[in-house]
């Protein structure tokens, strides 16, 4: 026989190991069935002793059977005692496989038994015995009909002994019982079967369903206990039919809020969590518009909600299961980062990316006609700088609150940029409109700040005005033509409204090429030259000093005026190299000087905060050998207030070394005492400015005169600058300044060894 057919006998034959709930489910059913099997066997047993008794000897007769009563008692008493036990997989396979084991010799031990004493007793015996064994089997087959093996074995060897020996007899009844049982046999063997398969898939079936049902009830465990509040909901009613644990404890937090509470929830209509059920109706029936996300607002509560399809294996629509959470503190915290994301958190304006935003949407629509105001505040800086930045704050949000005030009604947007830059939005691109709105603005913003009980304050304001389309339809153009106007409004006097010009780009773009040129220049210092315009003492007329002025002759456009390439130097950092040039241009040229007169040097802000002042001047006097007291430097109050701190600290060295250091075009920054007080200045330079119109206007001439007095009494020389007629000077003289500077005694010059080259120049 081939190897694979003997394994499927053995198979066919053998307890089924590999299935566990199997082996259980036929432990159970034997532990009913085999003591009733043991029974009937024993009883059947007994009954053919006593008709055999009187014939047969007595071993055989009543010894036998009792030795197989006890036998099969001890069998009973096995499977009665199990018979409410729940067997592990290991118990149950042992038993049958012992139950297996013993099926044979029972079968063979009975069927010799029988036939042993089938000799004894007349036909009514034998008969008696034909039945006995025919019954007994049938009974066999049917109790162990939950052990195929067993079952089988039994048959077999019961039947086929039964069957040869009743044939081998010759009796026409015996051979026709003999027949019978083999057909019954047969029959019973086939019902054995097909019972067998039913039992094996009905347990099957059932292990399926109980693992099934488990697997649901852990699925359900854990959704329970899932941190994440779960619903679903019928189609047919709406009603809910699951709802976790966690639904039902934020249901609980929200129950004041519902017509239902968390332990009334199952079974109620979903409608209670909405204000159009009918809405919520429709999208929970049709899987089409899932997976579907919506926040309900609940009195003060917001709710969370997703719904999703659950759908069977082949795709149908279950219903919808609805997972939701309490999401108010979130909304809350959302809103709030929104809200610092968007807001300037000092003055509660609109940021500079919130304005952005809002332009930018603004000017993509179709009829987009707007006017974007640049807004600067004149003198803000200086307040911060010597108020301090608590009083700038202060001074900050007032500005905005008048803004927001000036801007009600007539702007759509304001704005903080950053620093003291503010921005508004007109939906109008008339410009009349815009100037108004601009001038109103400024008129506000000029009237006096009451910042603590003891500090007011006078600040001013310049705008610069772009208009939508007109000159830009995009935010980066928009505001950067903007702060181009903003540019000439300051560079045209402060406190003023200008519209962007076309020019001005130009203008922007001639600024960036002479940047250019001008960093070039400092490669070779070619084109650059210092000239020197001498200071006078009025009463004298003999030179105190020479103011070293810079000058530029640029190749690509003759000369260029220090009022235009001196701030460039200063943006970009190039002032220091600059500085560094005419500081050692001065201190050497001025030994050349014939009258040995001091020379005077102009520092910008730049320079005086930084670190590298006092070097560079050290540097220049031990080159050059210049004695340190023919060198003066020029300080403007601008410079002085940015410098802040560092800058007096640098002029305080400087001036224990020696140098002399003059407050430059006093009157026309934010003249102060205070900045008088700041320093020991040994000169005070008034702005040409006061003596241009000193003439005609008493107020100049009266502010000329102040200056003098504070200078006396401050024992610093006072210089008038911008001297160009003999009244000018008169004036001067009368008013009681010491110096004068003035085309009147004298333009800058080139040196001597300059002379040459520069009036060649075009
Ligand atoms: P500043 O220091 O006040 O220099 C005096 C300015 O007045 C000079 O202009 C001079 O030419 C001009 N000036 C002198 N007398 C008269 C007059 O009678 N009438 C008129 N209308 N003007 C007169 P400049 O040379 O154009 O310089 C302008 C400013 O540029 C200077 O003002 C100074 O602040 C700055 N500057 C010039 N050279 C340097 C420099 O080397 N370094 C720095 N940091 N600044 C410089
Ligand atoms: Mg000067
Ligand atoms: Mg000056």
């Amino acid at each position: 026989m081939k190897w694979w057919r003997l394994s499927r006998i053995q198979a066919f034959m053998a307890v089924p190991r590999d299935n566990p709930e199997l082996l259980k489910a036929q432990y159970s059913a034997f532990s009913r069935q085999l003591p009733m099997m043991y029974l009937i066997l024993m009883s059947s047993t007994w009954a053919v002793a006593a008709t055999h008794m009187r014939y047969a000897p007595f071993w055989l007769a009543t010894g036998v059977p009792v030795l197989f009563t006890l036998a099969c008692a001890v069998r009973v008493y096995f499977w009665w005692t199990s018979r409410n036990k729940v067997p592990t997989a290991a118990v149950a396979l042992h038993a049958l496989q012992r139950t297996n084991r013993l099926a044979p010799f029972i079968a063979i031990f009975f069927t010799a038994w029988a036939l042993m004493l089938f000799p004894y007793g007349d036909a009514y015996e034998k008969s008696h015995l034909a039945f006995y064994m025919a019954i007994t089997v049938i009974t066999c087959i049917f109790c162990l009909m939950h052990l195929r093996s067993a079952a089988m074995t039994v048959t077999l060897i019961v039947n086929s002994v039964f069957a040869v020996f009743f044939l081998a007899t010759g009796e026409p009844a015996l051979i026709a019982s003999a027949a019978t049982i083999i057909l019954v046999s047969i029959g019973m063997i086939v019902v054995l079967m097909v019972n067998y398969r039913d039992f094996v898939s009905m347990v099957n079936a059932q292990t399926r369903a109980r693992r099934r049902e488990e697997d649901q009830r852990r699925l359900l465990r854990m959704i329970d206990d899932l941190p994440v509040a779960v619903m679903t909901v019928d189609l047919d009613g709406f009603r809910i039919n699951y709802v976790n644990e966690t639904s039902r404890l934020l249901i609980r937090r929200i129950e004041h809020l519902l017509p239902v509470t968390a332990d009334t929830l199952l079974g109620a209509s979903i409608d209670v969590f909405h204000r159009h059920p009918e809405y919520q109706r429709q999208l929970l029936s049709d899987p089409a518009r899932l997976p579907h996300s919506a926040r309900i607002t609940l009195g003060p509560e917001v709710l969370d909600l997703k719904v999703s399809a659950v759908t069977d294996d082949d795709g149908s629509y279950l219903g919808p299961m609805l997972r939701w959470a309490i999401v108010t503190k979130e909304v809350e915290t959302e809103e709030r980062i929104h809200q610092l994301a968007h807001t300037d958190m000092l003055t509660g304006l609109a940021n500079r990316f919130a304005f952005s935003e809002d332009l930018k949407e603004q000017l993509l629509a179709d009829d987009c006609h707007l006017a974007l105001l640049y807004i600067d505040l004149d003198g803000f800086k200086l307040i911060n700088d010597t108020r301090g930045h608590r009083i700038g704050d202060i001074l900050l949000e007032q500005v905005a609150r008048r803004l927001s005030d000036v801007c009600e009604g007539k702007a759509t947007e304001v704005g903080r940029l950053g620093g003291d830059e503010f921005a508004a939005v007109i939906q109008s691109e008339c410009e009349v409109q815009a100037d108004s709105v601009a001038r109103a603005i400024i008129e506000a913003l000029c009237e006096p700040f009451t910042l603590t009980s003891d500090i007011n304050v006078h600040i001013g304001a310049s705008i610069g005005v772009a208009l939508a389309p007109a000159h830009g339809r995009d935010l980066d153009t928009l505001l950067a033509r903007a702060d181009m106007a903003l540019y000439a409004a300051k560079a045209a006097g402060k406190g003023r409204v200008q519209l962007f010009q076309p020019e001005m780009e130009a203008l922007v773009q001639e600024r960036v090429a002479l940047e250019a040129r001008l960093r070039a220049v400092l490669d070779t210092y070619d084109g650059l030259f210092v000239f020197y315009q001498p200071i006078v003492n009025i009463e004298t007329g003999q030179i105190t000093a020479r103011e070293a002025l810079l000058r530029w002759h640029d190749g690509a456009r003759s000369w260029v005026g220090p009022g235009e390439f001196i701030p460039i130097a200063e943006q970009s950092g190039l002032i220091e190299q600059l500085g560094s040039f005419v500081l050692q241009a001065a201190c050497r040229e001025a030994l050349s000087f014939p009258d040995e007169a001091p020379v005077a040097v102009n520092v910008s802000a730049t320079q005086l905060g930084g670190d590298r002042l006092v070097p560079a001047v050290i540097a220049a006097l031990q080159q050059s050998g210049l004695p340190v007291e023919r060198l003066e430097l020029e300080i403007t109050e601008t410079a002085l207030l940015t410098a802040e701190a560092a800058g007096i600290d640098n002029l305080s060295r400087l001036r224990a070394l020696g140098v002399k250091i003059a407050l430059d075009d006093f009157g026309t920054g934010y003249s102060s005492l205070s900045n008088l007080q700041m320093f020991p200045f040994d000169k005070i330079k008034i702005d040409g400015s006061f003596v241009k119109n000193a003439v005609e206007r008493h107020e100049s001439a009266a502010v000329i005169r102040a200056i003098a007095d504070l200078g006396k009494r401050l024992g610093a020389r006072t210089v008038a600058e911008g001297v160009e007629t003999p009244e000018q000077l008169d004036l001067v003289r009368r008013e009681g300044c010491m110096d004068v500077q003035g085309y009147l005694y004298g333009r800058p010059q080139p040196t001597a060894g300059d002379r040459a080259t520069v009036s060649r120049l075009p």
